[in-house]
């Protein structure tokens, strides 16, 4: 039976997620921002928490962890380079790993950049991918730990994954992203769509995730690094795909 998901907004500006297998009963929340938003989400569609697939140690993304894990005792899944950051930990994953929710498996991809050790999680089966700060709709998370090439390099990561593959990123960042990005490309018509697809989203206050890989693909500047057009376009042409995207991320933190 395909996955179910619940979407939710938390905090100022994060998403909370949650992912339910219909067949087992298992749920699990993608981070957990604050404990309110998800039990409000797990009270309306009677889904038990029982797992929470941690992305990465940041405050916002880990501060309902102890009061979800003390009232559901759930199963804290989390990076293992992260563990010692995270409260209440039970089973630390890397690279390669597989992690299951009921009967829905995940892919545990590395992806450090934003943190040293963040990670995403890859469900291939139901073509989701729940990929934190690392991947933004248009945008990506800032380099706070890791360097811009070590987050060029995980962006490559996701960009591999199946065009078709729904991304749930942990922000809401869509229209400052696009604002950003047509500095970079403003002739890309493909961006042109996502601004206005976006700008009626949030007008009727609807999210502007889940986003597709393909869709990314177009339109996302920190995706086309190495696309020869947009290098030109910074007056970059010729340069390495990695110091192009170290030049989007630079201008990004100063937009
Ligand atoms: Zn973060
Ligand atoms: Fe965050």
């Amino acid at each position: 039976m395909p996955a179910e998901t619940r979407l939710f907004r938390c905090l100022s500006d994060n998403y909370g997620v949650l992912l339910h297998d219909p067949e087992s009963g298992a749920t699990a929340a993608i981070d957990a921002p604050e404990a309110g938003p998800i039990e409000a989400a797990l009270k309306e569609t009677g889904w038990k928490l029982t797992d929470i697939l941690v992305t990465h140690h940041h405050a916002d993304h880990t501060g309902g962890i102890q009061a979800l894990k003390d009232k559901y005792k759930c199963r804290v899944v989390a990076p293992a380079a992260e563990a010692d950051k995270i409260p209440g930990v039970d089973l630390t994953v890397r690279e390669g790993d597989k992690v299951t929710v009921g009967k829905l498996t995940a892919n545990v991809i590395e992806t450090p950049g934003h943190t040293s050790g963040h990670i995403a999680y890859w469900f291939h089966g139901d073509k989701l991918a729940f990929v934190g700060d690392t991947l933004f709709a248009i945008g990506c998370g800032r380099v706070i730990e890791g360097t811009p090439g070590m987050m060029w390099r995980s962006l490559l990561k996701l960009r591999d994954l199946p065009d078709d593959t729904k991304i749930y990123c942990g922000h809401e960042y869509t229209a400052a992203n696009i604002k950003f990005a047509k500095t970079i490309e403003p002739d890309n018509k493909a961006l042109a769509a996502r601004e206005a697809q976006t700008a009626q989203q949030l007008a009727k206050g609807e999210p502007t995730i889940p986003v597709t890989i393909g869709e990314e693909k177009l339109a996302n500047p920190f995706l086309r690094a190495d696309v020869p057009e947009v290098a030109a376009g910074i007056g970059m042409a010729g340069k390495e795909p990695s110091q192009v995207f170290t030049e989007i991320r630079a201008r990004k933190n100063k937009f």
